[in-house]
């Protein structure tokens, strides 16, 4: 049995869904302080899904998790992912993100389970010294939620070396889209992301453009936009390859293909049809201009490469916005 934390999240239910409709039985563990227990619900449809709600920072919680199932292997979403909050409030990033996990190393430990796939981002390298960025790039993070990230991935080392556990650990560039059917997707609260946030904008509401002056080709920072289907693949190899024996460890997700804030725009407009209102604002604290993934070893070691385009996200994003919109 494959225990999922975070299941009831944005990229933890699509694993989840993934997992159901390849037959295997699944536990999903999460606090619902983030997740949907509305997506739980939409889960259950589809396969075998045990849904014990739960808190890592409760050891107790997640000892019973492994007491009363047979667990084979994990992989674990649960976690904060904002940036700004992360700088504000580090304190809850470290407990959350660090110490929650611990707790969970600890269950995994005691129940003999050695399998590991950690959600790691590519907020563990700070500031790109240079552009695709490959593993072997400098990681100095500069925010807590970066931060809290490499620490686990270090704890990761240290308990391969003393414990045998296995780990592989994804870092993620920015994960976009949703199911093709639009039975989950993104769905945060607030929502800061960007793709989400120009489909929610009309009327009076207009979408905020943070910067147009940035050192990039149109003066709007660039990122590397993966699809969520796409970076559910790279889970799956990554538990078949933790399975089949493999070592400890990561690899950056993205499509190595960069693109604008602007660009993004353009695209949304397009696939949807209409004039989305923009507003050109500040800078937001902590943007890099440009971060673009080197994802070669995820291909040459996992066989994983990304199939789904930018519109292919738009697309489903936008059915998804839609679906919710009237139903959720
Ligand atoms: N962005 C924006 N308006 C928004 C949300 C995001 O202009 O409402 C920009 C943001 O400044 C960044 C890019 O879009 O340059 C991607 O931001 P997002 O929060 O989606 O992901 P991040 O790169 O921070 O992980």
């Amino acid at each position: 049995m494959i225990l999922i934390t975070g299941g009831a999240g944005y990229i933890g239910s699509h694993f989840a869904l993934k997992m159901l409709e390849t037959g295997e039985d699944i536990v999903i563990f999460d606090s619902l302080e983030l997740g949907h227990s509305e997506i739980i619900e939409i889960l259950k449809k589809y396969g075998n899904v045990k849904f014990i709600q739960g808190n890592l920072k409760n050891l107790e919680d997640i000892r019973g998790v492994f007491l009363m199932n047979k667990i084979d292997s994990v992989v674990h979403f649960a976690a904060y992912s904002q940036v700004a909050e992360s700088v504000k409030n580090p304190q809850k990033y470290y407990y959350n993100n660090v110490y929650a996990t611990l707790n969970l190393l600890n269950a995994m430990l005691e129940f003999g389970v050695n399998k590991i796939v950690f959600s790691s981002t590519s907020a563990i390298y700070g500031e790109p010294e240079y552009i695709p960025i490959d593993e072997k790039h400098s990681q100095n993070p500069i925010n807590a939620y970066g931060n809290s990230k490499l620490m686990v991935e270090r704890i990761l080392d240290d308990y391969d070396k003393a414990y045998g556990l296995k780990s592989v650990r994804l870092r993620y560039f920015n994960v976009a889209g949703a199911d093709l059917k639009s039975r989950i997707g993104e769905w945060h609260e607030p929502e800061t992301h960007l793709i989400p946030n120009i489909l929610k904008s009309s009327g009076e509401k207009t979408f905020k453009m943070f910067g147009d002056d940035y050192d990039t080709k149109d003066g709007t920072c660039v990122r590397d936009y993966i699809n969520i289907l796409d970076l559910v693949d790279a889970h799956v190899k990554a538990l078949e390859y933790l399975n089949n024996g493999g070592d400890t460890n990561y690899f950056n997700l993205g499509t190595s293909e960069g693109n604008t804030v602007k660009e993004v725009f353009n695209s949304c407009e397009e696939v949807t049809g209409r004039e989305i209102p923009i507003e050109i604002c500040p800078r937001r604290a902590g943007d890099p201009a440009k971060l673009v993934a080197d994802n070669k070893k995820a291909w040459q070691i996992l066989g994983w490469k990304p199939e789904k385009s930018l519109k292919d996200s738009i697309q489903s994003a936008s059915d998804w916005e839609i679906y919710r919109a009237s139903n959720l």
